[in-house]
């Protein structure tokens, strides 16, 4: 993947200012669901007794991304069991989510570091010492034992769902067989270290297993909630490991449009303190043309690099110097 940079010219320090969103979603009690006969904190697995794929929902992989919690908490309170194979329903980073505060929620999202970033057997074999790479390693056996996993996320900015399925083919099909959410991001994952969705046999092209990480909206909007059920309930259902008449009445009020694939091109890395972006862009905007002004970093343009060039997730307030800013993507027909 490519990284586009424009030189810094202006050290202007930008504001400190985050999206005005109202938390509009209660974050769950989970406590309940602490003890497990899995011998593994907040991690309970099904075995139907029959034959079947072991299939994964995993939330909380950051802690203050709280539609993905609602939804394990209500499946587990509701007892789903698996029809066939095995379900595992699990809470990742619960230290993180524990310092969830409805009046700061912007700081919950890891202890130490990105849970989301450690997923190579280097470092979770290694000799790192994190709150983040304990629990990791704690859940590290289930996602080794799992055939398929659906990891729910929420974004930072408001946003429309995404569904992020890697750059292999068979993840693009996967996404493609869930029918939902509409977008469907290509991508090889982040310069800074390895996604779950990436890790082990899911990155393998080789390997039948199969993730997808769904990106349901802003972390505290009601639609999240919705947009994370629906995608659960088109997972399992797809899978085949729960009732089918169950999967078609969660699914009867979900929104069906075409599914596009959008294959990351190039990550815009703000150079300087001052970058921002050309208009209040809330992703999956699509710039008409090649050299189009995307962006200003310092007094230097960020241009489309192509026609109908797509903003992935871009980050409009407080970028830090040497992150990505937004990432850019393609159309692609299917
Ligand atoms: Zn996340």
């Amino acid at each position: 993947m490519a990284t586009i940079t424009a030189t810094p010219t202006t050290t202007t320090m930008t504001t400190e200012t985050r999206p005005q969103v109202a938390v509009e979603l209660l974050a769950p009690d989970i406590t309940p669901h602490r003890r497990s006969p899995s011998g593994t904190d907040y991690v309970h697995t099904f075995d139907s007794g029959a034959a079947g794929p072991h299939v994964m929902v995993n939330a909380l992989t950051h802690g203050n991304e709280i539609c993905g919690a609602i939804v394990v908490d209500r499946l587990l309170r509701e007892g789903l069991k698996p029809t066939r194979g095995r379900l595992t329903l699990s809470f990742a980073n619960i230290a993180a989510f524990e310092r969830f505060d409805p009046q700061n929620p912007y700081a919950s999202r890891f202890v130490d570091e990105d849970f989301n970033r450690v997923w190579t057997p280097a470092t979770l074999d290694g000799n790192g010492k994190s709150v983040e790479l304990t629990r990791a390693r704690a859940l590290r056996p289930f996602i080794d034992a799992a055939d398929y996993l659906l990891d729910i996320h929420s974004m930072l900015e408001p946003s429309p769902p995404v569904m992020i399925c890697g750059p292999l083919e068979k993840g693009i099909r996967f996404a493609f067989d869930l029918g939902v959410p509409q977008s469907i991001v290509s991508d090889v994952g982040h310069a800074n270290g390895t996604r779950m969705r990436d890790y082990g046999g899911f990155g393998d092209p080789a390997s039948a297993k199969n993730a997808l990480l769904v990106e349901c909206g802003q972390h505290w909007e009601r639609s999240s909630e919705r947009v994370a059920w629906h995608t659960t309930w088109s997972f399992l259902g797809k899978l085949g490991v729960v009732d089918p008449a169950r999967v078609e009445r969660e699914l009867a009020d979900a929104a069906r449009v075409p599914q596009r694939l959008i294959r990351v091109t190039d990550a815009v890395v703000a150079n300087s303190p001052s970058f921002r972006f050309a208009k209040a862009f809330s992703g999956l905007e699509i710039i008409p043309r090649a050299g189009d002004v995307i962006a200003w970093d310092g007094d230097q343009p960020v241009r489309a690099p192509y026609d109908n060039c797509v903003l992935i997730m871009p980050v409009p307030h407080n970028v830090k110097t040497g992150l990505t800013a937004v990432r850019l993507g393609r159309l692609e027909a299917r």
